[in-house]
């Protein structure tokens, strides 16, 4: 683990950040985390996600800015459930297995750049975020949404693992998938979230970095408690 160190180490944090790219093991390390400390889960890509799926459903042009805006102030997105089974609700529909379809995922990535979803999405995830004891999953978490947080953690692994996992994922529902799509998918997104303007993927300073490449998620949960424990 690498990083400047965390600033505020308070017993009993109210909010702890998980950055990183895809394949990171950020979503099954954010979960496990917030079963073992009885936190809320908040996955903010699948919020992304979930705008993607309005755009979609109601045949908007993603780069329509005024189209995106009146969206962006009527999309109602919702978590039920806890973190081992949580449910995202897109306007009264459970949307969970629909947002991770690969074309979602891309569309995702293209609507988090505009500024409208941007500031929508922080909003309502602050508002998440206001009631305490959260493991708060995304890219920008620990950069501009919580730049407050107790804890801040920037999990990264080697790209052909990101990749290798990447594709065990999404191969459990679609057998067709070749490896190498996946990973040039992969870096593609990586690229494109990693160099936009608008809170770029990237560790915040006082992250701490863990790099995943040889851990098993249990690994990196047990490490992540014993920095808070010392904290
Ligand atoms: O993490 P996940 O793959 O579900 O995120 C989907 C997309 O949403 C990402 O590729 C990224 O472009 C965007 N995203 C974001 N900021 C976050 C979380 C996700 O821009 N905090």
């Amino acid at each position: 683990m690498t990083g400047k160190g965390l600033k505020k180490k308070k017993k009993g944090a109210e909010i702890i950040t998980i950055d990183g790219p895809a394949g990171a093991g950020k979503s099954t390390v954010s979960k496990m985390l917030a079963r073992r400390l009885n936190y809320m889960y908040l996955d903010t890509g699948a919020m992304y996600r979930a705008v993607a799926l309005g755009v979609g459903q109601e045949g908007i042009n993603p780069e329509d800015e005024a189209d995106l805006e009146r969206l962006c102030r009527t999309i109602k997105i919702s978590f039920q459930g806890d973190s081992q089974n949580q449910k995202v609700i897109l306007g009264g529909e459970d949307v969970t297995e629909k947002i991770r379809e690969p074309e979602v995922g891309g569309m995702a990535s293209r609507v988090s750049m505009k500024r409208q979803v941007r500031e929508a999405m922080v909003k309502l995830q602050r508002k998440i975020g206001a009631k305490g004891k959260i493991v708060a999953e995304g890219r920008d978490t620990g950069t501009v949404v919580f730049p407050d947080a107790e804890y801040k953690f920037f999990l990264n692994a080697q790209p052909e693992e990101r990749a290798r996992r990447r594709y065990r994922e999404l191969t459990v529902k679609e057998l067709s998938l070749k490896m190498e799509d996946v990973k040039k998918e992969m870096i593609r997104r990586d690229e494109q979230d990693s160099s936009r303007e608008l809170a770029p993927l990237r560790p915040a300073p006082d992250a701490l970095l863990i790099d995943s490449t040889e851990l098993t998620p249990e690994e990196v949960v047990e490490n992540i408690l014993q920095v808070m424990k010392k904290g």
